[in-house]
């Protein structure tokens, strides 16, 4: 079971003709569809199973710039402006808050990566230090490190994922959202060379475009829509703490580790050495956009046989019997990494897990999202693929979803983000990890 979410309640009313449909309830169809209501159109969000109830529930809540592949840092930049706005913007409890980002340095060429990513991130206008001495323990309270150094970006904040994105769906209710919930999108119709319906299991729905923000499900979705979108599934798994005193208030990695203040006063937390991917009709397909992540072995990407493997070999884009993807978590090593934690933060030794979970995170061939309009269907818009990073980046990648799709001016360039990059003799340029 995922962590608890805020419930957002579908309509009952199925609209005939909307403007635009949106094809999933996470963070980035909530994101476009605040931004498409507020521009004055209808919209119906469809969600296959519960707002918010894959991704956008059970990640960390990093909204970090820290450490971002620089192809992202202009819209992450964006992100976080409208982050510091959010609980403002949707008259609601989001739990932003901006506490920094700190990523400790292992060694002294890990610090030497920090700088250079420092050097590429501030005329970006990314506050990025170096922080070593007295000022790096007063982020940490004085941890007992490897190596005095560590990369912070003051800006950076944290949100509760099961709060964020209801609340974002509700407030965009409240302005004429239409949510479909639990309704599956499954397939378009095509008039005149353009998609002009959407089918949904409660019914046909005409609209004037589409945006296909399925997460870890884009890539089944875009294959009905005669589209090839490269993306595989890796498991995450994390769990949550008993509320301690005097933890840390900025989000920390250190050591392949990561922790984050909750609003509760416990700790989301996980290790991150080891992602599970699991071999799929999908792996094979893909294989060769994948090559490189899966050469590059420090990433730690482990394919293996799981129940997902043969659900997908049997019921290939079938929801029956996974409404929503609730994967159990890898079996564990909490109680060793709280030891761990505890050693470098006392305060942890007081920490008791009250919940594991895991999620399956989409992911690219480069780990950089897709954003942008179907060549074949230029009507349609897929913003999709966002490799463990989303969550943060979600509220700046929703409007520029609806940019596109209103056909304005997009706020930031788009020409890493498109989906021939692969195919049109660019190649896959890794960027930073999952
Ligand atoms: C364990 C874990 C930790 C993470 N930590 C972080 C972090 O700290 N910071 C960060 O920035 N990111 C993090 N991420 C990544 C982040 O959660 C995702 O990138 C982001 O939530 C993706 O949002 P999304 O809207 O694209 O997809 P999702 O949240 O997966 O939403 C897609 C929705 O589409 C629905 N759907 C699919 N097909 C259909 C259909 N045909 N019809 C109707 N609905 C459909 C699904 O049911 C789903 O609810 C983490 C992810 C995980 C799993």
């Amino acid at each position: 079971m995922g962590p608890h979410l805020d419930f957002v309640p579908g309509d009952t009313v199925v609209p005939r003709k909307v403007d635009f449909v949106i094809v999933g309830g996470g963070v980035i169809g909530a994101s476009a569809a605040m931004s498409l209501v507020e521009a004055g159109h209808s919209v119906v969000l469809c969600e296959k199973g519960q707002v918010a109830g894959e991704q956008s529930s059970r990640n960390w809540g990093w909204c970090r710039q820290a450490g971002r592949d620089e192809r992202e840092v202009p819209l992450i930049v964006e992100s976080l402006r409208l982050w510091r706005g959010m609980n403002e913007r949707v008259g609601a409890e989001t739990g932003f808050r901006q506490h920094g980002t700190l990523y400790v340095a292992d060694s002294p060429e890990e610090e030497a990566s920090f700088e250079a990513w420092a050097r590429m991130a501030r005329p970006q206008g990314v506050d990025a230090e170096i922080l070593t001495g007295a000022r790096l323990a007063e982020v940490t309270g004085g941890a007992p490190l490897r190596h005095d150094a560590g990369l912070f970006v003051a800006s950076d904040g944290r949100a509760e994922p099961q709060l964020a994105v209801p609340a974002m769906v509700r407030v965009a209710k409240g302005r004429g959202l239409t949510v479909l919930a639990p309704c599956a999108v499954t397939g378009v119709e095509r008039s005149g060379g353009r998609v002009d319906a959407v089918m949904t299991e409660y019914g046909r729905i005409e609209c004037s475009g589409v945006l296909v923000a399925a997460g870890a499900w884009s890539s089944a979705f875009c294959r009905g829509l005669g589209l090839r979108l490269p993306q595989l599934k890796v498991l995450g798994s994390v769990f949550r703490t008993s509320a301690i005193e005097g933890g840390p208030e900025a989000s920390i990695w250190i050591g392949k580790i990561g922790l984050r203040k909750r609003l509760d006063g416990g700790y989301t937390i996980a290790h991150s050495a080891t992602y599970d991917t699991p071999l799929t009709p999908d792996s094979v397909r893909f294989l060769r956009e994948f090559m490189p992540m899966l050469r590059a072995e420090a990433r730690g990407v482990r394919p293996h046989l799981a129940l997902r493997s043969f659900r997908e070999l049997l019921t290939p884009q079938s929801y029956a019997g996974a409404r929503m993807l609730d994967p159990p978590p890898r079996a564990g090593d909490g109680q060793a990494l709280l030891g761990t934690l505890a050693s470098l933060f006392p305060a942890f030794a007081e920490a008791r897990i009250l919940q594991r979970w895991g999620g399956y995170i989409d992911v690219t061939p480069d780990v950089v999202p897709y954003i942008d309009r179907i060549a074949a269907d230029p009507n349609v818009v897929v913003a999709t693929g966002f490799s463990g990073h989303g969550f943060g980046i979600g509220p700046g990648a929703g409007l520029l979803a609806a940019q596109l799709l209103m056909g304005r001016e997009p706020m930031v360039g788009t020409r890493d983000f498109e989906l021939r990059r692969f195919s049109d003799g660019r190649g896959v340029r890794l960027g930073a990890e999952v």
